[in-house]
């Protein structure tokens, strides 16, 4: 990860977000412009010898376009079949789960548009769930917090309305994937960098961090696994470099600066979502 970049990743189930660098440019090339302005203003003869250039200038542009929709697409479709097939969660429940994580990363994509951070195309990572990454760090900590907690909240919307389709429809698939949707969002709201309730815990209190370290650690205890080492390692050392406000991404002067109604909204917000995932939880036929 670049100092520059950051990465909102819900993880699948008790495993973790990855921290490797952001996949390929999320803006398409700009250049498509170019030609047709050009074109107005040269003679025919030289149009004529640029005529090839700028066609293969136009199909490069379809290529990188289908090469995003492309690699999501592929990733998300790998996804299913590890889900379906590793897991054994089934076509569908494997399809449903992918399509929560695509809901989760769809809120931090549009809260990123919203906040002018460019994103990357989101890419599934089979036992990971998902990530999308910044091109370049918010304005303000505020910002990256909202970032942080629009996944979650569209995550969390996702997973309703699969309880609800539980209670209507009774059944095993939709309490599946309640739950699984339910565990998965506050899971990522663990107040621990990398994942979104890190980013969060800027924007409230800098002491949710050693907080959701030991969440992390205790997590890792009752269920040690691979993945989870790896998040506490690297999570550990971006948490505590936060904690002592020496993480370069955001130790910019006047990036956490923040009035105390600004945190407390937040915090309303962080608490509250996270009282309603474990209502929501307790009120999930058992599947
Ligand atoms: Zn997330």
């Amino acid at each position: 990860m670049t100092p520059r970049s950051g990465q909102f990743a819900p993880a699948a189930s008790a495993a973790l977000s990855a921290t490797g660098d952001a996949p390929s440019a999320w803006r398409s090339p700009s250049d498509g412009d170019t030609p047709s302005s050009g074109q107005r203003r040269r003679p025919h003869g030289r149009l004529a010898m640029l005529a090839p250039v700028l066609y293969l200038l136009t199909k490069l542009k379809v290529v990188v376009v289908f090469g995003k929709v492309g690699v999501t697409g592929l990733s998300m479709l790998i996804s299913v079949w590890v889900y379906a097939a590793v897991w054994g969660l089934g076509w569908a429940a494997a399809v449903g789960f992918v399509a929560l994580l695509f809901v989760h990363e769809m809120g931090h994509w549009l809260m990123m548009r919203s906040k002018g951070v460019p994103a990357t195309a989101p890419l599934f990572i089979p036992f990971l769930g998902a990530v999308i990454g910044m091109r370049g760090m918010p304005n303000s900590v505020q910002d990256e917090a909202a970032i942080g907690i629009a996944g979650p909240l569209a995550g969390t919307a996702g997973a309703l309305l699969c309880l609800g389709l539980a209670r209507l429809y009774g059944g095993h698939l939709w309490p599946l994937l309640a739950m699984m949707g339910l565990f998965l969002n506050l899971f990522n709201l663990l107040p621990v960098s990398p994942l979104d309730g890190g980013r969060i815990a800027g924007a409230i209190s800098r002491w949710l961090w050693p907080v959701g370290l030991a969440g992390l650690v205790g997590v890792f205890l009752l269920h040690p696994n691979p993945f989870l080492l790896l998040i506490v390692l690297v999570g550990g050392v971006q948490t505590i470099a936060r904690f002592r406000g020496r993480y370069p991404p955001t130790a910019r002067p006047g990036y956490a600066d923040l009035r105390v109604r600004e945190r407390v909204t937040m915090a309303v917000l962080y608490f509250g979502l996270i009282a309603l995932i474990a209502a929501a939880m307790l009120g999930t036929p058992l599947v």
